[in-house]
């Protein structure tokens, strides 16, 4: 009986592959590097190739790893960098142009002009986003202007637009199938969310033929048959989602009001609404979670730009640490942060203040001031940007969250996960697996595959039995906990512009 999944998880620096079995356990996985590609200051490109070679590297390296063969698995899920955008040609299968990265500013002129254009209003209530060069839309555009003859061969329909979930289908199927899923479609600012297809209004607007587009599918269903020459058997693809959407999937956020922050470079916290597109008073985005069983399910979510990257600042910038994980011990050792406050406001500010202008800050500063206490204060900065988060959250939706899931390489800071639990006054969960990411991609597709029959199922499997998840309760005193937070407050109002 064949009963793994394999999950690859194509990430913006490299590509891994998870391979899982039925009980939900991680029982191998492979990662391959790939370059990334500054050709000017701001532009992040991608070889599409690459991507494609690094992540059936990854499949292969898993697999020979378990010592499992593939005709024991049961299906294939994706989990993908969101937002990457890349073009090819139908009839060769080659991209025309490097796939321009989610971080790339390159477009950002070209927002510009959307925004003079007065579109802001009608892109945010179709699409839930906000203008933005992250997003799909203005990439293809690029794509298509800096190709010669390209916006007239995509009118002919002799070119297609993919994400990354789309190029590897298009590759695993050999140019068979040639679709998407709803999450990453809400991810283009293309998509309308709330009747779940592609368009026309936005198409328009960007002059992007239709005939470019993938075909949208549930996240959890039928992606077409990788080819026998991959892995050596033809594999079902039945799960595909974007990244941060796979993650709330593999955290088992099925109900209003659950929510899991990912605490990476940056942190990304999603929060599940149930059937019903929510917009934000707050700015944060409007997005599907994930198609399933012929239904769209939605999401908010919001962003900390300066996360761990704060930390490794720390580390590189100022040299007051030797590694992120020092970070801990060190903060331990002072009670507190003696006063100091620092807003890492290197890239400006997001939700809820959204000032592009505001820069970094470090208050309180006395002649007692240590480096245990500046490291203290980078921590908790990361924890008060995801309360001010939980705020604009707690305005614009009925369910309070009771608890907040927690993943990404910073969750592993002890300190910083009893003190997010302390400045929000609710538990903070961190599942023993922290392979989230591509779990969710596994539970996608393991779902559709029939190796769980449900949602419930899948969660059962792959939950964490007993004492096994360590959650962080709130110590901390309500008036402490509003004290802090209000200082932190004032010391933002400072930061700002
Ligand atoms: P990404 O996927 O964005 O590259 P990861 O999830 O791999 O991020 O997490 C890496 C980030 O977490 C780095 O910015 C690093 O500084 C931070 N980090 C890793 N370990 C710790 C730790 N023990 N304490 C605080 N920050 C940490």
């Amino acid at each position: 009986m064949s009963r793994y999944v394999l999950a690859l998880d194509q990430g913006t620096t490299s590509s891994r592959a998870v391979l899982f079995d039925e009980r939900g356990s991680a029982v191998a996985s492979a990662r391959q590097q790939f370059t990334q590609h500054f050709p000017r200051p701001g532009w992040v490109e991608h070889d599409p190739g690459e991507i494609w070679d690094s992540q059936l590297t990854a499949a292969r390296g898993a697999l020979e790893r378990a010592g499992v063969a593939a005709t024991e698995l049961a299906a294939i899920g994706i989990a993908n960098q969101r937002e990457t955008t890349v073009v090819w040609d139908r009839a060769t299968g080659e991209p025309i142009r490097p796939a321009i990265v989610w971080q790339s500013r390159q477009t950002a002129d070209l927002c510009d002009r959307l925004r003079e254009r007065g579109l802001e209003a009608e892109i945010h209530t179709r699409s839930g986003l906000f203008i933005d060069a992250y997003f799909s839309a203005t990439k293809v555009r690029f794509i298509l202007d800096a190709v010669d003859g390209a916006q007239a061969r995509a009118e002919r329909g002799e070119l297609a637009f993919g994400t990354i979930d789309s190029w590897l289908i298009h590759r695993l199927t050999a140019g068979q199938v040639h679709a998407t899923d709803t999450s990453n479609a809400s991810r283009t600012m293309l998509f309308d969310i709330h009747r779940g297809q592609w368009d026309g209004f936005l198409l328009d607007a960007l002059d992007l033929p239709a005939a470019l587009m993938p075909e949208v599918r549930d996240s959890s269903g039928e992606f077409g048959v990788a080819g026998a020459q991959w892995l050596g058997a033809g594999l079902p693809i039945n799960g595909v989602a974007g990244d941060q959407q796979a993650a709330l999937f593999g955290q088992h956020c099925f109900t209003p009001g659950a929510a899991k922050n990912t605490y990476g470079t940056g942190c990304f916290l999603l929060t599940h609404t149930g059937a019903e597109a929510r917009p934000s008073a707050h700015h944060l985005l409007t997005t599907a979670a994930w198609g399933i069983d012929g239904g769209i399910e939605y999401a908010l979510e919001g962003s900390v730009f300066s996360a761990g990257s704060t930390i490794q600042w720390l580390r590189d910038g100022l040299g007051l640490i030797k590694s992120a994980a020092e970070s801990e011990a060190l903060a331990r050792s002072v009670d507190d942060s003696g006063g100091v406050t620092l807003v890492p406001a290197f890239t400006g500010l997001g939700a809820p203040y959204w000032d592009q202008d505001a820069r970094g800050l470090l208050t309180g500063i006395t002649r007692g001031t240590t480096r245990a206490h500046i490291v203290r204060a980078a921590l908790e900065a990361i924890a008060y940007q995801t309360r001010d988060i939980v705020e604009c959250l707690a305005d614009d939706i009925d369910t309070p969250l009771d608890r907040l899931r927690v993943d990404g390489g910073a969750s592993a800071n002890d300190f910083l996960m009893q003190f997010q639990a302390d400045v929000l006054g609710i538990p903070v969960e961190r599942p023993r697996d922290l392979e989230v990411t591509a779990r969710g991609a596994a539970g996608l597709a393991g779902i559709a595959g029939g190796v769980w029959a449900n949602r419930d199922e899948f969660a059962a499997a792959t939950g964490d039995a007993g004492d096994e998840a360590t959650v962080f309760e709130p110590a901390m005193s309500a008036a402490q906990r509003d004290e802090l937070y209000e200082g932190w407050k004032r010391a933002v109002e400072r930061a700002r512009t």
